[in-house]
């Protein structure tokens, strides 16, 4: 059968049926491997601000927001683009981040010149 995609449009592979979520914007239902997901640290201060008070020794906790996309939705928003027929075959790689809340580790210097 000719796909318009490799993976149909859905990570769901082999599996059956799926659980549905919601879309953050129109709320729609869509099948949770459908949908796009989106993670974004969300920061209750201002970042200046929460800077300053990092620097005088206080601990700010934030959270992580999490939000489901419908394809409609994130095509209207930019999240995802409309691709060319031969891209579409094409699984787009991840792009892998660093867990929210690890740093990169400063490179060590020696304060006493060893
Ligand atoms: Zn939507």
């Amino acid at each position: 059968m000719p796909v318009k995609r490799k993976s149909r449009g859905r990570s769901k592979g082999g599996k059956g049926r799926s659980d549905y979520v919601q879309c953050s914007i129109c709320g729609q239902l869509v099948p949770r491997d459908k949908a796009k997901k989106i993670t974004r640290p969300k920061w209750i201060l201002d970042p200046a601000l929460a800077r300053e008070l990092r620097q005088k020794g206080a601990w700010i906790s934030t959270s992580v927001e999490t939000k489901y996309y419908c394809i409609s939705c994130a095509v209207h928003h930019g999240l995802v683009r409309i691709r060319a027929e031969e891209e579409r075959k094409v699984v787009p790689r991840r792009r892998r981040s660093r867990p929210y809340g690890v740093r990169r580790r400063k490179p060590y210097v020696s304060l006493l010149g060893v």
